[in-house]
């Protein structure tokens, strides 16, 4: 058979958009969608007509058929549905996790956010009195009986709040800081270029080890704008060291008037201590009597992607009425999350139940060892040709937050004899939804911390599937 005969034999448009399948698909995402996918095949299938060798026409005729075609085309459809941003299944064991998003949010976060959006909202609107309201009272009231503030303010992220904190307590004035803490975040946010971008001047006291409050003092001069202390969320300086503490800080601050900020950067609402975890709460560092303190949302919050600003009213208000306040104010979706988080910190057992970060740190070591047997027993069911074992593991916080940290877990350690470790790692990664694991020593670590139970049926799919593929 020769070519053109070939393809004047394959189906045509109008035929193809006949299956039955097209044709619901054509309701659900619209006829552009599907014919732009028809058209897509045809072009396929005529470029695989000219690749042909001569030998081989035979049997692609055979194949030329429109339900072949239409079947083509429905996976096409399909892929084109499925949004880009889709559910990863963490089983690295690390919790706030930056490529997999940060913190996962709580029920009450999420069913707020779903009943809220697809209607109108009060936003900006005082009910009561039927007029123009603002949408910064909307957390104000839970904030303050969560953490005694006087005032909050809530921007995109904590570099948001950042910038507009300097803006508008210290443009064309000088930020005392301590050279210990000049931090770099990631993704070129350091505190000395925000500094900057603010429009105040950094003035850097101490050395990199050891900052004494009396630094601080010295470098004081009819300039000075603020006192700042940022914490140390992702390194930490060991050996002979020293720093001012919160107290030194807004003590030194009273006797001068000046204000003191402390940008606290993983915006822990509750004391972790007991379970080993030392870094500053919010609660507390506001007890010190500080002026404003800022914070993410995604980090240990729990909450949505969000910078949360806390203290005094007199530099909050100032802040609320800046032209950068505009530029970096968030929408409905993430006030109704943190508002929906927030709330649940009125019980701090409720929190910890329920807010997904806090309960994977608090998660005790028999309930992790219970749940990763159960996972182990439906992965060994699924795929008894992989070597499965239990194994301790350390689990992290992640996202930048107490790197030296490691709380001890539970993995589910995999190899298999028919596919390498690479292998597997691979194909658990591109199931659907992928299951993100981590390779230790020629063992495919799923770290039981940060897999939700809701998830073993994906998990066990994935490993069945990952058989099937050999
Ligand atoms: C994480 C962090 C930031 C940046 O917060 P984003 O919410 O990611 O913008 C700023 N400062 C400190 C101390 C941090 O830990």
């Amino acid at each position: 058979m020769i070519k053109k005969d070939l393809l004047r034999k394959i189906p045509k448009m109008d035929e193809i958009l006949n299956d039955d399948k097209l044709r619901f698909l054509m309701e659900e995402q619209g006829r552009k969608t599907v014919v732009e996918a028809v058209r897509e095949v045809l072009d396929e299938i005529r470029g695989e007509i000219f690749n042909l060798a001569e030998e081989e026409t035979e049997a692609f005729q055979a194949k030329l058929t429109q339900a072949s075609a239409a079947a083509r085309a429905v996976l096409k459809v399909e892929a084109k549905a499925k949004p880009y941003l889709r559910p990863v299944i963490n089983a690295t064991g690390t919790i706030l996790h930056t490529n997999l998003g940060r913190a996962p949010l709580a029920r009450a976060a999420t069913e707020n956010v779903a009943q809220l959006l697809p209607g109108y909202s009060n936003l900006e609107y005082d009910v009561p009195k039927g007029k123009r309201g603002s949408r910064h009272d909307i957390l104000q009231k839970t904030m303050m009986e969560m953490t005694g503030a006087e005032d909050v303010m809530i921007v995109n992220n904590n570099a948001s709040a950042t910038l507009l904190v300097l803006s508008s307590m210290a443009a064309g004035k000088e930020v005392i800081v301590s050279r210990g803490e000049l931090v770099e975040i990631g993704g070129s946010f350091r505190i000395p270029d925000i500094m900057e971008q603010g429009g105040a001047k950094l003035r850097e006291v101490g050395t990199t080890n050891k900052t004494k409050i009396a630094d601080y003092e010295n470098a004081i001069n009819e300039n000075t704008g603020a006192l700042m202390k940022v914490h140390t969320s992702n390194y930490k300086v060991m050996g002979f060291t020293q720093e001012a503490s919160l107290e030194e800080l807004v003590e030194l601050g009273k006797k001068y008037d000046l204000p003191v900020i402390f940008d606290m950067g993983n915006g822990l609402m509750v004391d972790l201590s007991p379970y080993g975890l030392d870094e500053p709460n919010v609660p507390a560092s506001l007890d010190t009597g500080i002026d404003v303190i800022l914070f993410s949302g995604d980090k240990l919050l729990g909450g949505p992607q969000a910078g949360m600003i806390a203290g005094k009213k007199e530099y909050i208000e100032k802040m609320k009425k800046h032209p950068l306040a505009r530029a970096l104010r968030v929408d409905k979706m993430t006030f109704a999350a943190m508002e929906a988080t927030l709330m649940l910190y009125r019980d701090e057992d409720l929190a910890k139940k329920e807010i997904p970060v806090l309960r994977m740190i608090t998660e005790e070591k028999d309930s992790l060892t219970m749940r990763a047997e159960a996972l182990a027993e439906r992965i060994r069911e699924a795929n008894p040709a992989l070597k499965v074992r239990l194994i301790d593991a350390e689990d992290q916080i992640g996202g930048g937050s107490a790197p030296m940290f490691y709380l001890p877990g539970k993995a589910i350690a995999l190899s298999g004899e028919a596919c390498s470790t690479a292998e597997l790692e691979k194909r658990l990664r591109k199931s659907e939804p992928p299951v993100v694991g981590r390779i230790h020593e020629d063992e495919l670590l799923l770290a039981i911390r940060t897999i939700r139970e809701e998830e073993y049926d994906d998990v066990v799919r994935a490993v069945a599937a990952a058989k099937d593929s050999e």
